[in-house]
């Protein structure tokens, strides 16, 4: 905020907008899940939309693009771990569609303008991703359970617990957007970036008790609908085109995140 070349400029995306710029990262969109289904047609504007808007302006200042697309296109997949080949099994009008099918749209918008105007795009898959400065409301899971066990709360496990996910740490993440922003010239992704360590989500609530020696217990919750039965990304991809891989072990990255936690609850 205090650098004299930051400019902080708000505005909704569903918008257009003109500004001079040489890279566009469009990470625009609520991504937990509680939070995306309060508004969900506003989730899905900001979407397409907003890929649309950040699209034309690309196209027209010849920038960059980044599109921040996610796990959720691959749905609930049947082919494990996700590769970005793997066209995924989305449910088009269930409750998290506004978000799925917005991303896999603005997907779409990414590769149209890529080859009908040679707009140059950058498709990064995003995978469950935690860190410090997550709100406390946030709703998703890590965070969740953290504040949970700090307050001695009960740990609301939906489901029975065996549905899985693969955490990665947000400086892991940041830096997996910057190599793929700067990857070289026609790479267009769409490329995964993610942790390929799969935990089931009963053993994240154990090792989150366990490491902040809580008192709470675990209670049961009805499951959400087409919550996903697992998540794991195959990352070779990353890999190979840009050298790139988590370096925070999930209990560095849990740490990291209690310790922020405890400041704020
Ligand atoms: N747009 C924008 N900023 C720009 C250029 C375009 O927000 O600098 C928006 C504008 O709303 C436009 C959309 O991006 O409708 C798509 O642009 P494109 O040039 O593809 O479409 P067109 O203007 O031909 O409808
Ligand atoms: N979950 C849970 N308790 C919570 C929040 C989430 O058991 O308090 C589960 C949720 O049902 C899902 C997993 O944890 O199976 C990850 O949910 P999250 O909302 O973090 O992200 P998603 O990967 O579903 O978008």
């Amino acid at each position: 905020m205090d650098n004299p070349n930051f400019e902080c400029i708000r505005h909704d995306i569903i918008n257009p907008i003109y500004l001079e710029v040489d890279q566009i990262y469009n990470l625009a969109c609520p991504a937990s899940p509680v939070h995306y289904q309060v508004n969900p047609i506003k989730t899905i504007k900001t979407s397409v939309m907003g890929a649309i808007n950040t699209l034309g302006l690309a196209k027209r200042v010849k920038a960059r693009i980044l599109q921040a697309s996610t796990s959720e296109v691959y749905g609930d997949p049947e082919i494990h771990p996700q590769t970005e080949d793997y066209w995924g099994r989305v449910n088009p009008i269930g409750i998290r569609s506004c978000y799925d099918e917005g991303k896999r749209a603005a997907e779409c918008l990414m590769m149209d303008y890529h080859r009908q105007n040679g707009v140059d795009v950058k498709i990064a898959r995003i995978f469950n991703t935690y860190g410090p400065r997550m709100a406390v409301r946030d709703g998703r899971v890590v965070s969740n359970f953290i504040v949970q066990a700090l307050k001695g709360e009960e740990i609301t496990v939906y489901g029975d617990g065996s549905q899985t996910r693969s955490f990665c740490y947000v400086e892991d993440l940041v830096e997996g957007l910057i190599r793929m922003m700067n990857s070289p010239n026609g790479f267009t992704g769409p490329v995964n970036l993610g942790t390929p360590q799969e935990f089931t989500i009963m053993e994240l609530a154990k090792t989150l008790i366990r490491m902040t020696a809580s008192s709470s217990r675990i209670v049961f919750k009805p499951l959400p609908q087409d919550d996903p039965v697992q998540r794991r990304p195959d990352i070779a991809l990353a890999r190979e085109r840009l050298g790139w891989e988590p370096r925070v072990a999930l209990a560095d990255g849990l740490e990291k995140t209690i310790d922020y936690f405890r400041k704020v609850v």
